[in-house]
């Protein structure tokens, strides 16, 4: 069946097994039907936030990649330029680690295509100017802004931060750290929806054969035993909300994206096929379990008691749903996969994010942690009197040019050295406009005594590899980053048409 002409055109298929050539048959078959073929810089991003042993369903699977990567070139017809699989992983860790635990180097190595870790490439500058942008300009890895035919193969998956990260929210791994920590706050949703702008993909394959439920990086396994495709990122997206019972408009990054004229979020706009329909796809689906729960009743239960005040009044948001309070959320479910102990070793602790108020139940011998630049505080710990300021700094104060980075060894050594400082005292601040899953993990880690994560010689390999990589790429004159416009490709998204706020339910 080809697609129609004028609607966006999603395709469910079922698929339950992680049986590369399976689903190299189900991908080469979505393309055909959607009339696609791929041609010039072909880039595959598949989503590998964080992978290895505890985070098995977190990441698209490698036989996925493997099944997209076969699927392309059987529909090659001598059009492709460069085949390639890119990504940024999450949590400030090298990509080269998330490709080798994943498997995915393996696919690459197997189907002699090309990889890049995009942190590695030079980060070249997209220039926005659409109405309600956070900037004027946004940073991406020369790959991505190069593409022509630009594949998003996201994994399934809740989001304690956006709900659920799907197509339009898997493209905060198009960016490196140091420019995708910038806005990584309240105003995450509006910085995925100006990330639209650097690309838009030709065609997207989700991994929903196992599906993750309610986190992130450590996702409760859900089978749905589904592959879905599609043309269109909104269109994609508004059809996996609705096999969950989601409205997409209710999704903000996903409504806002629709908003700026990326495609329809309504049934009725978007064709929907497949050899299952809908309705049994939302069977499958039924009571899944999305993300965002506040921290103070995330933690109700443990020996962790939160609090969060508000972020700055400037973000105009009563909570920080895109910053620390969800980081603190991942880093523990990952200290939980590293130590099973974890929830009993751990000393009672009160972790406190905004500009919280209010009382603090604070006994001798606890400690308290204030997370985050906008952590406010003037009250009592016991009997001490404390007092913790405000530290922010409005977003137009940073630029992506000049702000520095600061990877996962800088991070760790800041972190240990707050520690010690901080040995015999009642209480720490960590400062940071988001504080990182990386650093807060630390943190807890060493206070409950858990498993130490930043003993592992695979992750030290692969920072060291990353590093002497990127001092030879310097000695031939590499840049990191380059000012000015950028040599773009075919899968730039042009004339977007916004869709009038009314439209939207
Ligand atoms: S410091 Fe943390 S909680 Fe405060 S605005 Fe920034 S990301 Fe949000």
């Amino acid at each position: 069946m080809r697609p129609s002409e004028t609607k966006p055109h999603v395709i469910i298929r079922h698929c339950d097994s992680y049986d590369a050539e399976r689903i190299r048959v189900i991908i080469r078959e979505g393309l055909e039907t959607l009339g696609l073929r791929p041609h010039g810089r072909t880039l595959v991003k598949p989503n590998l936030v964080i992978a290895g042993e505890g985070f098995e369903y977190a990441f698209t699977r490698p036989e996925f990649t493997e099944g997209v990567v076969m699927a392309l070139k059987d529909r090659d017809e001598g059009q492709m330029q460069e085949l390639a699989v890119g990504e940024r992983c999450g949590i400030t860790i090298p990509s080269r680690l998330a490709f080798k635990e994943s498997g995915t180097d393996g696919v690459c190595k197997r189907q002699k295509v090309k990889k890049y870790y995009f942190e590695e490439q030079r980060q070249v500058e997209i220039p926005l100017s659409h109405e309600g942008r956070l900037r004027d300009y946004l940073f991406t890895p020369e790959p991505v802004a190069k593409a022509d035919f630009f594949v998003n193969c996201p994994k399934f998956k809740a989001h304690p931060w956006t709900t659920v990260t799907f197509g339009n929210k898997a493209y905060i791994g198009i960016q490196d750290d140091r420019h995708r920590l910038i806005d990584h706050d309240a105003k995450l949703d509006e910085k995925i929806a100006d990330l639209q702008y650097i690309i838009q993909p030709s065609f997207l394959a989700i991994d929903a054969i196992v599906a993750g439920e309610g986190r992130m990086l450590t996702p409760i396994p859900r089978d749905l035993n589904l592959i879905i495709m599609g043309n269109n990122q909104c269109a994609f997206d508004a059809v996996c909300c609705n096999i969950i019972g989601l409205n997409p408009y209710q999704v903000d990054h996903i409504r806002m994206a629709h908003e700026r004229g990326f495609g329809p979020l309504s049934l009725d706009e978007i064709e929907v096929s497949g050899d299952v329909t809908l309705q049994e796809a939302k069977q499958r689906a039924d009571g899944f379990e999305v993300g965002l729960i506040r921290v103070e009743k995330y933690f109700e239960g443990t020996n962790i008691t939160a609090y969060a005040g508000p972020p700055p009044e400037t973000e105009g948001k009563d909570y920080c749903w895109g910053g620390c309070p969800g980081a603190i959320e991942e880093a523990i479910e990952m200290l939980r996969q590293m130590d099973e102990k974890l929830d009993e070793k751990m000393p009672r602790l009160h972790v406190v994010f905004g500009n919280y108020q209010g009382a603090i139940d604070f006994k001798p011998g606890d400690r308290a942690v204030f997370i985050g630049d906008c952590a406010q505080y003037e009250g009592k710990l016991g009997d001490e009197l404390v007092s913790i300021k405000n530290l922010y700094r409005h977003r137009s104060t940073l630029d992506p040019y000049t702000i520095k980075g600061e990877d996962i060894l800088g991070k760790a050594l800041k972190t240990y050295r707050l520690l010690s400082d901080g040995k015999h005292k009642s209480h720490i601040r960590l400062s940071g406009c988001p504080v990182s899953v990386a650093e807060q993990l630390l943190v807890l880690a060493r206070y409950s005594n858990a498993n130490d994560p930043t003993r592992d010689a695979s992750a030290a390999t692969s920072y060291l590899a990353w590093k002497s990589v990127m001092a030879l790429k310097s000695l031939t004159g590499h840049k990191y980053q380059v000012h000015g416009p950028a040599e773009r490709g075919e899968a730039k998204p042009e004339g977007m048409v916004p869709v009038a706020p009314g439209d939207a339910e």
